[in-house]
């Protein structure tokens, strides 16, 4: 491609709420431009590496024996209504009529016509397993766009979905699947961990995410020091906690604690001469479901706070939002002095790592009054949760090594979903006895739209993007530092020919303009080599600048050969 053609319009202005490098250089470098709240049209250079990122995609996912088709994008509602999923999705799916009303969704991940597109088409054992796949636009109404390429609303998504005939075998699916992504991201040249994750509305059991470490990750995610252990603080497990401060030792009883209904959990063991560890803290939340919302309690250690995606899914609830003190005496509430015991007509959650403790501080439901000595053994099972939000320091489930906290972006998440859709939309198979089941299904994303950003926020500087060889546009810019000069000119036009016949990936800036509008524009866009055709070119040299360090480098013509060999 010739510079004096290529449609790159650079800018010296970031967008206004640019904050990340990657939505700021991205915007600026002329890969993408803005259309909209989470609207984006890729043009020409950002065409070709997201092409190319969909190609490495494709190529692994070819190998792992998966086939691409294209589902449609427009999805009719009566599908969704068949998973149960059109109620409760909320409103990220964009949901709307045609002109004869009848409704549709705007396709934002797709389960339901996967499985509508195999069910009565695949009826045996014997033609599992099946792996369907495909690489096209999603839309969710985010609430809150931002970041660029990162968070869309319309985005480009790798989705895939396997169908067994039992879960062995989604199992060993699963983990092709996991080898499979750790082999695309090894080729993007990405910093990654496959961590363990909550499976979100999407459902199923057994998920994990694929995290590239960075900075300006949004998610939060707990790696050990000693073994691989990983999880997102939405599914991080510890090694359950202990305190060596002195037990506080009392026969149950009630206590008179006259301080006020909003005291910390400082002031309550303070009040105790205790340590918060030995004390019960109730949070109280509205927890919203279909048809209705209902008062839930939540009781963790006063040391430890609750994890939401845990209270979320462990009320079973479809979002939960702060009670109002109206809400919270109406369901028959103390608040500041609410604890498990003789709590009734409400329902209420215990974390699983008080199961065994006694002697412990809890409210008594009544104004200014404790419990203490209170053991927490002789509750229903059903009323204990993994419910803790899991911090740095803490200890590794597996091998009790520490944890610490990361930042990583989500690049790609595994579900086994196991029978999920299949039961709730009737897709069955026969299996080996000749009996009828649903199929056991996996699902599998990539966010490929979110990788072209992720691989500059992996790789950038003060100046712009640095791209690597696996993503991007060209490998190589060749700069002709004067165009008048006739000499560099039908140089670097011989070179440009001989590479490009050789199917090098190579960019000829041929354009009259100064040498340092040139060289910004390579510094911007982040090629990994510019050659320049400059002023040693009359003493039989030319010069090559790598991209990621920007050293210089000057070169005989003679053995230019040779080193451009290398640098592709
Ligand atoms: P997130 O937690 O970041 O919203 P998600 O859990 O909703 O992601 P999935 O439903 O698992 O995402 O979608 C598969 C992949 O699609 C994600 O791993 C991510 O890389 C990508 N993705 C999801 N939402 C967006 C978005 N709004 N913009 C760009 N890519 C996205
Ligand atoms: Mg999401």
């Amino acid at each position: 491609m010739r510079f004096s053609k290529l449609f790159a319009p650079t800018t010296k202005d970031a967008p206004k709420d640019a904050t990340l490098p990657s939505h700021i250089f991205l915007v600026r470098g002329g890969f993408i431009n803005q259309t909209g709240s989470g609207l984006y049209n890729f043009m020409p250079l950002g065409k070709i590496v997201l092409e190319k990122i969909r190609q490495i995609v494709k190529d692994e996912m070819d190998k792992a024996g998966a086939q691409e088709i294209s589902m449609n994008f427009v999805t009719s509602a009566e599908l969704w209504q068949q998973s149960g999923r059109y109620e409760v999705f909320g409103k990220e799916l964009l949901r709307f009529r045609d002109r004869k009303d009848n409704e549709f969704v705007l396709s934002p991940t797709n389960e339901e016509v996967v499985v509508d597109i195999v069910r009565n088409r695949v009826n045996s054992y014997k033609q599992l397993p099946l792996h369907l796949y495909q690489i096209t636009t999603k839309f969710r109404d985010e609430a809150r766009p931002r970041f660029g390429l990162l968070r869309g609303r319309e985005f480009v998504m790798k989705d895939g979905y396997s169908f067994h005939a039992n879960s062995d075998d989604l199992k060993r699916e699963f983990d092709l699947m996991e080898q499979t992504y750790s082999r695309i991201f090894t080729r993007l040249g990405l910093n990654f961990r496959a961590v363990a994750a909550d499976s979100g509305a999407i459902g199923g059991s057994g998920s994990k995410e694929f995290m590239v470490l960075a900075q300006n990750g949004e998610d939060d995610i707990l790696i050990c020091d000693k073994c691989q252990y990983a999880a997102n603080v939405e599914a991080a497990k510890r090694a359950k906690k202990t305190s060596d401060k002195e037990p506080p030792k009392a026969d149950f009883a009630k206590f008179h604690t006259p301080i006020s209904a909003d005291s910390s959990i400082e002031q309550l063991s303070g009040f105790f001469k205790i340590d918060p560890f030995y004390t019960v803290k109730a949070v109280i939340k509205k927890a919203i479901y279909k048809n209705k919302s209902e008062i839930v309690v939540f009781f963790v250690r006063g040391s430890d706070s609750l994890q939401e995606v845990k209270a979320i899914n462990a009320a079973a609830a479809l979002e939960l939002c702060d009670a109002s003190a109206e809400e919270i005496s109406k369901a028959g509430l103390v608040a500041g002095f609410c604890g498990p015991v003789g709590l009734e007509n409400v329902k209420f959650f215990i974390d699983n790592e008080l199961k065994e403790e006694k002697n412990l501080i809890c409210g008594a439901n009544e104004p200014s009054y404790h419990h203490v000595g209170v053991s927490m053994f002789n509750f229903k099972p059903e009323r204990y949760a993994d419910l803790v939000s899991v911090e740095a320091g803490d200890l590794c489930p597996h091998c009790g090594g520490r944890l610490s906290l990361t930042k990583g972006i989500e690049v790609g998440h595994i579900f086994q979903l196991g029978q999920k859709y299949s039961s709730a939309m009737n897709a069955t198979f026969l299996d080996q006895n000749g009996k009828t089941q649903p199929f056991f299904m996996g699902c599998y994303g990539i966010g490929v739209s979110r990788l072209v950003a992720v691989m500059i926020e992996a790789s950038h500087d003060e100046k712009g993007c640095i791209w690597n060889k696996q993503s991007a546009p060209y490998t190589l810019d060749i700069i002709i530092s004067n165009v008048k000069n006739e000499a560099q000119n039908a140089f670097a036009l011989k070179l440009y020919q001989e590479l490009k016949s050789e199917r090098k990936e190579v960019l000829l800036d041929d354009r009259n303009e100064r040498f340092g509008f040139k060289m910004n524009d390579f510094e911007l866009i982040g090629f990994p080599y510019a050659l320049i055709i400059g002023k040693e070119f009359d003493e039989g040299k030319v010069e090559l600048v790598e991209r990621a360090t920007l050293k210089k480098e000057l070169i005989e013509i003679e053995k230019l050969h040779a080193r451009l060999n290398e640098v592709f």
